[in-house]
């Protein structure tokens, strides 16, 4: 069973549902818990990529919106979204896309407001060299995509 810890879905003014904090989240902990029942093996532009081959689709993830500076992470092997740091109540909860996902079925332009917004969002495997040594620093990447980078970058 996927289960959903103190966060609700709601609807933003421009009317799309995002992901909140419905009261503060501590750093470290569980936002969204998935299960081995949601993974599937393709991707579509509501799912998380896991690796390769495995891709979670899960109702609640699914209104995570991105940010340039994220508060929430997908831990690849407890399939669980998780604060990276803490969070406000009625704040949204966020990650950062192309520390999960190589590609994205859909690119589209970023106005998250942050001072490290990148302008225009597409999967991991887009990132500049540096914007992938930003990434891993920030630990704003799944283990899985650390070691897509890694593997870009050579040594
Ligand atoms: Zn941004």
């Amino acid at each position: 069973m996927s289960k959903v810890n103190v966060v609700s879905a709601e609807v933003t003014p421009r009317l799309r549902l995002q992901l909140v904090a419905s009261q503060p989240i501590a750093k470290g902990e569980i936002i969204v818990q998935s299960c081995e029942e949601e993974i599937q093996d393709h991707r579509t532009w509501r799912t998380l990529q896991l690796d390769e081959s495995r891709h979670l689709r899960n109702e609640f993830l699914n209104f995570v919106d991105h940010s340039c500076s994220p508060n929430a992470i997908l831990d690849v092997d407890s399939l669980a979204l998780v604060a990276i740091r803490d969070i406000a109540a009625d704040e949204p909860v966020v990650f950062f896309y192309p520390g999960s996902e190589v590609e994205l079925s859909q690119e589209f332009e970023c106005n998250c407001g942050s001072s490290d917004c990148l302008r225009h969002i597409n999967g991991g495997f887009y990132l500049t060299r540096d914007q992938m040594h930003w990434a891993i620093d920030k630990k704003y990447c799944t283990t899985f995509m650390r070691r897509q980078f890694e593997r870009l970058l050579g040594d």
